[in-house]
Formats: C-alpha cells, sequence, structure tokens
C-alpha cells in the first residue's frame, strides 16, 4: 500500500493487526471455547464479528463519525465514512494532495489505536 511506504512502524503495525485478524472478537472466542460469549462487549446485543467491533456497532458508528467530523474540521475536507477509508485508510478515490492524504491516514490510525486500546472495554469512549 502506497500510503504506508513512509510512515511510523507502529501506524504500520496497527494497519497489518487490522487486516490480518490480529485482534480476537467475541465470536472468534466463542469459537475456541464456548464459556465466552458470541455477544459484542459494548453491550449492544449483536454478535461480535470483526466488522463488527470495527465498525459497523453502534457505539463504534458515533466514535467514528466523530472522527470524521474531526478529520473534516482539521482539514475542511468532507469524507463520507466507509470501512475501506477508516479500517484501510484506502483513498483512492479522494482528490486531495499526498500530504493531506498523509495527515488523513495518520488521523485514522489514531483512531484505530484508540479502538484497539479499548478492544475489551464494555463503553468505548465515543466523544474526542
Ligand atoms: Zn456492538
Amino acid at each position: 500500500m502506497r500510503i504506508l511506504k513512509n510512515i511510523s512502524i507502529r501506524i504500520k503495525e496497527n494497519y497489518y493487526k487490522v487486516v490480518w485478524r490480529w485482534y480476537l472478537t467475541p465470536i472468534r472466542l466463542n469459537q475456541i471455547d464456548k464459556k465466552y460469549s458470541k455477544k459484542c462487549w459494548r453491550g449492544c446485543q449483536e454478535n461480535g464479528t470483526y466488522i463488527h467491533m470495527w465498525w459497523s456497532c453502534k457505539y463504534v458508528q458515533k466514535f467514528w463519525e466523530n472522527v470524521f467530523k474531526e478529520i473534516k474540521g482539521i482539514t475542511k475536507i468532507e469524507i463520507i465514512g466507509r470501512p475501506e477509508i477508516a479500517l484501510l485508510s484506502f483513498m483512492d478515490n479522494i482528490q486531495v494532495s499526498k500530504e493531506l492524504k498523509e495527515l488523513i491516514a495518520n488521523l485514522l490510525t489514531a483512531a484505530r489505536l484508540l479502538i484497539a486500546k479499548k478492544w475489551k472495554a464494555t463503553i468505548l469512549l465515543v466523544n474526542l
């Protein structure tokens, strides 16, 4: 991925961990041992699939809405929040400078790192 060329190891590590599904989800833990519930840890009562935990959980959606709002505030560019942009920093269809794309990628990575840091928390911080 071109955007990862000049960025820090920590950002690359987060990107690869997301892509290679390093983070264990409730569904995956339940497959390993039935004593673990399949339900999302954040209390929404949905099954905790990988995409749910990173993107579609209603609590994570509020967080991502805030992230994209903050990005708009910083860059003055409105980006329609989609999982490929938020989780993988795919911005091929966004017409901005290379420097701005790197800034946005760094902001998105900071958001992913925060989700990862609060991975098993029952309540995710929704207000930045
Ligand atoms: Zn959830």
